[in-house]
């Protein structure tokens, strides 16, 4: 089981992190963002997504093509629900950080559906 390392977490954060909740569509503040930087774990501060992979998918989520660095999420299957669908952790903490999904744009066709309240963002100098 993952555990909260960083001590600031909001109630909202640890509820996606811990407890695998899902922000509302179009409510986190990373969905309509373009700075350039990478977009890291809030809980421990690992690397996860680059801004160069996020694209605007129009689901209301952060959405990403492809992992920033490799190793640094990892994906596993999930049947809560009733569907089938690829849950996203992050390797280091365990954090819940989204889902995956098939139709993202070429080459890769992914989509890293993330919740915003699962990251941070650090700008690139
Ligand atoms: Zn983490």
């Amino acid at each position: 089981m993952s555990q909260p390392l960083n001590q600031n977490l909001t109630p909202e954060q640890k509820n996606i992190c811990f407890l695998k909740g899902t922000e509302p569509p179009f409510s986190g503040k990373y969905v309509d963002f373009h700075e350039n930087g990478m977009f890291t774990c809030v809980n421990c501060g690992q690397t996860l997504f680059s801004s160069s992979t996020k694209f605007d998918s129009g689901s209301g989520w952060p959405s990403f093509s492809d992992i920033g660095d490799q190793g640094h999420v990892k994906l596993s299957d999930d049947t809560s629900i009733g569907m089938h669908r690829t849950e996203v952790t992050c390797a280091n903490c365990g954090a819940h950080l989204g889902h995956v999904f098939d139709d993202g744009p070429t080459p890769t066709r992914k989509r890293y559906c993330i919740n915003s309240l699962a990251l941070d963002f650090k700008k690139k100098e």
